[in-house]
């Protein structure tokens, strides 16, 4: 029997001054032609991998955000557990690549990593159905929703505090697969140490449900990305820490912290 491919990794990198699209393949990544939404075409050249300079793999439309998405998280900033999804946006300029500092200006207060889940929207629409909601997914990605947390407490909402350029480190690819097992785990490393740990089967609203329940208020359109919330074990960076998110299947996020 014909085994399965493994579902691609869809990256942006730049080699030698020049950017591409890309397909991670264990440790060297190959040149394809065409984009996550329609098609992929692979060209016979790939690099090592660690020759290359991930770039963001695509700019989203929009980032929308979930809130307190882990019981855990809500409660160690002492909030209620959420009864509905709790719905925000993060500008889609504090994007940043896989290997980017993230730049903390010296006014900002205290800043905090969140490693998160990202939800890549491939076919847009609205009322989206919990049952149909997966069919509108193009894959999964990482992304870092950096807060300036006094920032945030202070102003009341949240947009500033979580919008500072280079704010959203996101990639460093989109796994093109509809569904990730419910084991799939987000761990983020400050330093090499373990600060977060926890599958995404601890999420309060589940993948279906968040797409559901946005897309009752908004049309999802192709390219936007929704970040499904933070688990608990948030915490400061300051400059000259290394930040790494990991999601089993889709690769490590490598932020470098700096003024
Ligand atoms: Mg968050």
């Amino acid at each position: 029997m014909a085994k399965t491919p493994p579902p691609v990794r869809y990256c942006r990198f730049m080699v030698d001054g020049r950017s591409y699209s890309g397909q991670i393949r264990d440790n060297a990544v190959d040149i394809v032609e065409g984009d996550p939404f329609t098609s992929l075409i692979p060209i016979r050249l790939s690099y090592p991998i660690d020759r290359v300079k991930f770039l963001p793999p695509f700019t989203p439309k929009k980032i929308w955000c979930i809130g307190r998405n882990y019981v855990g998280h809500a409660k160690e900033l002492n909030h209620e557990i959420p009864k509905e999804p709790l719905v925000f946006l993060k500008s889609t300029s504090a994007i940043a690549g896989s290997g980017d500092f993230i730049r903390i200006p010296d006014w900002a207060g205290v800043i905090h990593y969140e490693g998160e889940l990202a939800v890549v929207i491939g076919l847009g629409g609205k009322n989206i159905t919990e049952e149909d909601a997966l069919s509108h997914v193009a894959g999964y990605s990482i992304i870092n929703d950096v807060t300036a947390r006094e920032m945030q407490n202070t102003d009341g909402q949240w947009m500033r505090s979580k919008s500072f350029d280079t704010f959203a480190p996101f990639g460093p690819a989109v796994l093109l697969q509809k569904e990730l097992p419910a084991s799939t785990v987000v761990r983020t490393m400050v330093n090499g140490c373990v600060k977060q740990q926890s599958e995404i089967s601890q999420m309060i609203f589940s993948v279906p449900k968040i797409i559901a329940h946005i897309s009752r208020f908004a049309t999802l359109e192709q390219g936007d990305v929704i970040a499904t919330g933070t688990p608990e074990g948030v915490g400061p960076i300051v400059c000259g820490d290394i930040v790494e998110i990991e999601i089993d299947g889709i690769g490590k996020l490598r932020s470098i912290c700096s003024e």
